[in-house]
C-alpha cells in the first residue's frame, strides 16, 4: 500500500487509492485539506488549523511558506551554512525540518484513517506503520528542492518511492481515463506559486512534459494582499487612524474571506473595527461595464471602488506572461492546446480562468468529474505509485560547468537546457590544471552567482584536459563523470551527497505533535 502526498506552500493533502479508487484521506477532523502551518517552539509543534489558531493568541514562533525555501542551503545541511535558519531553543532548522514536521502529521493522519478503516491491524503502533509515500514537487523544483523534500519524508518516517511534478500529477487524476491523444495545459496558481506546465497524454497512459516554468512569487496570498493593502487604506482615510500591526492577523483572515467570498458573488461587505470605529467596507468582483461615457464625479473627490479584477490587472499579466514562456518553450501556440486543466485553490477565482479564456479563445471546464482544485495533485500522486502509466519528463532547469574565461571571469557552460527531454545526457572537452575542481550549477544565468550550486568534482592528475560528462536519469537524478588519461572514468553521484545530520533528525522525530 501506499499514499500519495500533495506538500503544498499552503495546503497538503493526502490520498490512497482504494481497491482501484482514488480516494482523499482525510485529517484527524476530517478535513481533505491541511494548512501548511506550524507553531514550534522546540518541543511541541502545532501542526495545521492548531497552528493557525495560535496566530490570534500567540504572535511567535509560526512557520509558514517554508516551501519557498526547499533546497536553499541551511545548516541542516552540513558545508552550506550560507542561508539563515529557524533558530528555535537553541536548534537551528531549516525548511526540511519544517517540512518533515508537517509530513509526521500526515503519516499521523493516515495511520489513524487506515485504523479506523481496518486496513491495517488495530494494534499497529504509530512507529509501526511503514507505508511508501510518493511526495509531489512543482516542476520547477531543481535537484536541490527535490532531494530536499526526499530528506524531509525520510526523516517523517516515510518510505519515499518517488518524487513527482505536480502538473504531472493533476494530468494523470485528469487523464487517466481518456482514450484520445491530448495536449494539455495545466494551470496551477496556489497559495504562493504558480505552475505552468504544457504536457501530451498518449492512449491515457503516457504522459510526457513539453515545457514548464513557474513564479515562485505569485500565488494566492498577492490577491490576498491587494484586499490587505485597501482595507488598511481606506480604515485610514475613514478614521485618520492606522489598524496596528498586531491585528495583521485578523486582517488577513477577513482578507482571504472576502476574497473567497467574491469568489461565489459580485460583492461583499467587510466589517473591520478597532479603536472604537466600526467600518463597512464594501468589495466588488468586477467594474460595471462602462457605456460610451465614463462619468466621474470630480467634485466630491469620489474614490474608484474596489473592483477585485481590475486592481489584479498586474498579476493577471504576470500570470499571462508565464503562459506565454511555456507555449514559446514548447513551440506551441494556444490552438494546438487541447484542453486547459486548473489546479490549485486559486483557480477558484473566476478572473482567472476568464483571463484564460480570453488569452486562449478556448472554453474551460470548470468542473470535472473526480477533479478537485485541491486534491487533484495528491491523488495523481496515489495514481502514479500504482500506475502502469509512463511518465516521461523534462529537466526543469539548465545544468553546467562553472569555468573561467580569459579576462578570470566565471561563468557557466550550460550542458544541458531546460525543458530537455529526459533522460539527457552530455559531454564536453575542457581543458583543465590537472588538479582542478570543477563545479557544478543549476539555473538559467550565466552569471554563477544567479544559479545554484549543486556539487563539485575534483580531478586528480588529468594532464591537461579531461572531458566532462552529465547524465540526467529518469527521475531528476544527475550523475557526473570526468574521463581523462591515465585515470580513466571517474564517476561523482551530485545527488544526495549531503547528508542529514542525526542529532537534528532525532531531534525532529522526537518533538510531540499536536494536531
Ligand atoms: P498550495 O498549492 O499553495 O499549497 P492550494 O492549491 O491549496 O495551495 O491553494 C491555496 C490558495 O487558494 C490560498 O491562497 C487560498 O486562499 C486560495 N483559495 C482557496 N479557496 C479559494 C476561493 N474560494 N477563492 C479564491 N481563492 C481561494
Ligand atoms: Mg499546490
Amino acid at each position: 500500500m501506499h499514499i500519495g502526498i500533495d506538500l503544498g506552500t499552503t495546503f497538503c493533502c493526502v490520498a490512497f487509492i482504494d481497491e482501484g479508487i482514488p480516494q482523499v484521506i482525510p485529517d484527524n477532523r476530517g478535513r481533505n485539506i491541511t494548512p501548511s502551518v506550524i507553531w514550534f517552539d522546540g518541543k511541541t509543534a502545532y501542526v495545521g488549523e492548531e497552528a493557525n489558531k495560535k496566530k490570534i493568541t500567540v504572535f511567535a514562533p509560526i512557520f509558514e511558506f517554508f516551501k519557498r525555501d526547499m533546497g536553499k542551503p541551511t545548516e541542516e545541511m552540513p558545508g552550506k551554512p550560507e542561508f539563515a535558519p529557524y533558530e528555535i531553543g537553541g536548534t537551528k532548522y531549516g525548511a526540511i525540518g519544517m517540512s518533515a514536521i508537517l509530513l509526521r502529521k500526515l503519516k499521523r493522519d493516515a495511520w489513524q484513517y487506515f485504523k479506523k478503516r481496518k486496513l491495517i491491524e488495530e494494534s499497529t503502533k504509530e512507529s509501526e506503520f511503514n507505508i511508501e509515500a510518493v511526495i509531489t514537487v512543482p516542476a520547477y523544483f531543481g535537484d536541490e528542492e527535490r532531494n530536499a523534500t526526499k530528506f524531509a519524508g525520510e526523516i517523517a518516517g516515510l518510505n519515499v518511492i518517488n518524487i513527482i511534478n505536480e502538473p504531472t500529477a493533476a494530468s494523470l487524476t485528469f487523464g487517466i481515463s481518456l482514450k484520445e491523444n491530448k495536449k494539455i495545459l495545466v494551470f496551477d496558481l496556489g497559495g504562493g506559486t504558480l505552475d505552468v506546465t504544457i504536457l501530451e497524454i498518449i492512449n491515457g497512459d503516457s504522459f510526457k512534459v513539453i515545457a514548464t516554468d513557474g513564479n515562485t512569487q505569485l500565488g494566492g496570498k498577492d490577491w490576498d494582499e491587494l484586499i490587505i493593502g485597501y482595507l488598511k487604506e481606506k480604515f485610514k482615510k475613514e478614521t485618520n487612524s492606522e489598524i496596528p500591526d498586531e491585528r495583521f492577523y485578523d486582517l488577513q483572515q477577513l482578507a482571504i474571506q472576502a476574497k473567497k467570498d467574491l469568489s461565489e458573488s459580485e460583492e461583499t461587505t467587510v466589517f473591520l473595527s478597532d479603536n472604537g470605529f466600526d467600518l463597512e467596507i464594501k468589495l466588488f468582483r468586477s467594474a460595471p461595464p462602462t457605456k460610451n461615457v465614463i462619468q466621474l464625479d470630480v467634485k466630491s473627490n469620489a474614490e474608484r471602488p474596489f473592483y477585485f479584477d481590475e486592481r489584479s490587472s498586474k498579476l493577471l499579466s504576470a500570470s499571462k506572461e508565464r503562459c506565454s514562456t511555456v507555449l514559446k518553450a514548447s513551440n506551441l501556440s494556444w490552438e494546438e492546446i487541447d484542453e486547459i486543466v486548473l489546479a490549485g485553490g486559486s483557480c477558484r477565482m473566476p478572473m482567472i480562468s476568464d483571463m484564460l479564456e480570453r488569452e486562449s479563445k478556448k472554453t474551460i471546464k470548470k468542473h470535472r468529474e473526480g477533479f478537485s482544485y485541491d486534491t487533484a495533485i495528491a491523488i495523481g500522486a496515489a495514481i502514479s505509485g500504482q500506475s502502469k502509466g509512463r511518465i516521461e519528463d523534462v529537466a526543469p532547469k539548465s545544468i553546467g560547468v562553472k569555468l573561467v574565461n580569459s579576462k578570470q571571469i566565471a561563468f557557466i557552460d550550460h550542458l544541458i537546457y531546460k525543458n530537455t527531454t529526459l533522460p539527457a545526457k552530455a559531454r564536453k572537452q575542457y581543458l583543465t590544471d590537472p588538479y582542478a575542481v570543477l563545479e557544478i550549477y543549476e539555473g538559467e544565468s550565466k552569471e554563477p552567482l544567479e544559479c545554484a550550486p549543486l556539487g563539485k568534482l575534483e580531478l586528480e592528475n588529468t594532464g591537461d584536459k579531461a572531458t566532462i560528462m552529465l547524465e540526467v536519469n529518469q527521475d531528476g537524478i544527475l550523475k557526473v563523470l570526468a574521463d581523462y588519461q591515465p585515470e580513466g572514468i571517474k564517476e561523482t553521484k551530485i545527488n544526495g551527497s549531503a547528508a542529514f545530520p542525526d542529532h537534528l533528525k532525532e531531534k525532529i522525530q522526537s518533538i510531540t505533535i499536536i494536531s
